[in-house]
């Protein structure tokens, strides 16, 4: 647009200063003894400048605040809105199209940010929702220890990784004795507390790689990666142990607790074996337990399927 206007301005420039020339020249100057030369090209001059001055002028008015504007567009398109144009009419009444529109350019340069910066904002927030809705998704709201679905799930990552590398994986299901009774004798809120108080008892038997759900009611799951038969049974006898001589203090009610244990090992190499199996197998010994007599614990073993009371 600007390099249009100069042309005509050039345009306009040449076609004034050619008449003069030809007026300068001897076909109408020498007839007229007042028109000298000089004084012709002192006209000419005198026009150049007039006639020039818009085009500077629109230089200074129009290409500059383009320019400005351009680099407003191409900072903000990075990202950056803190360099904002330069107005130098503060007033609105009576201010030039140029500055007006510098003005919008500026608004809407810091509209831009405002709305990245609440779209980032709302981006965030639901992010944190969603990590707060998987968290409670894998949650046991009583006892805040993983959940059913979050046991399943983590064991059918570990079997699969284990399985692959031949690494050994236990499972252990817990089950607390007549719990049914503690509820009738001591009301459904003290329950809770006791359902509460062994789960912190469970994950203070375990480590940190191993994963303790409530997988029922009154039932817990235990995953043991990279445990030996042998030491899952014995974090089983620790856990059947440290319940049973827990004493539980609960609105001034002194509460013996005792759990029934069933134990699994996925057999080495582990080969037609599915997670399935390996929870099936330690419910059938969590069922020996309880047939035996409760407060005990149970093995499955995989190689020649019996089931074994260990304590
Ligand atoms: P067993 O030794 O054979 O396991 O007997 P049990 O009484 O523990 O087993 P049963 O399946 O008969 O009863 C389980 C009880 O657990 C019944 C149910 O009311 C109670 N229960 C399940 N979930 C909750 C809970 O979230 N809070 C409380 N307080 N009780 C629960
Ligand atoms: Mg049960
Ligand atoms: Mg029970």
């Amino acid at each position: 647009m600007v390099n249009k206007i100069r042309l005509i301005f050039l345009v306009m420039l040449l076609i004034p200063q050619g008449i003069i020339y030809w007026m300068a020249s001897d076909s109408l100057l020498t007839t007229n003894k007042n028109f000298s030369q000089i004084e012709a090209v002192s006209l000419a001059s005198a026009l150049l400048l007039i006639l020039g001055m818009p085009s500077l002028t629109i230089q200074w008015l129009v290409e500059k605040p383009l320019r400005n504007m351009r680099e407003l567009c191409s900072q903000v398109k990075g990202g950056n809105y803190h360099k904002l144009l330069p107005l130098s009419s503060e007033g609105r009444d009576g201010e030039d199209e140029m500055v007006a529109l510098m003005r919008d350019m500026n608004w809407m340069a810091r509209q831009i940010e405002k709305r990245e910066k609440d779209l980032q904002q709302a981006v965030d927030d639901l992010w944190q929702s969603r990590n707060q809705m998987q968290v409670m998704a894998m949650t046991d709201p009583l006892t805040a220890i993983a959940n059913r679905r979050c046991f399943f799930d983590t064991l059918e990552q570990k079997f699969k990784a284990l399985v692959c590398q031949y690494q050994p994986i236990s499972l252990l299901i817990i089950d607390v004795d007549f719990f049914k009774k503690i509820n009738d004798t001591y009301g459904h809120q003290i329950g809770d507390q006791v359902l509460l108080e062994l789960a912190k008892i469970i994950q203070d038997n375990t480590r940190g790689g191993d994963l303790v759900a409530r997988i029922g009611g009154e039932e817990y799951g235990i995953l043991l990666p990279n445990n030996t038969s042998q030491e899952a049974i014995s974090v089983a006898n620790r856990i059947q142990k440290g319940i049973d001589s827990h004493e539980f203090l609960l609105d001034a009610n002194r509460i013996s607790v005792t759990v029934s244990i069933g134990v699994c090992t996925l057999p080495q190499p582990p080969c037609c074996f599915d997670k399935e199996k390996l929870y099936n197998y330690a419910d059938q010994a969590l069922y020996h337990s309880k047939n035996s007599g409760r407060n005990s614990v149970s093995v499955y073993d995989p190689d020649n399927h019996s089931i074994q009371k260990v304590a």
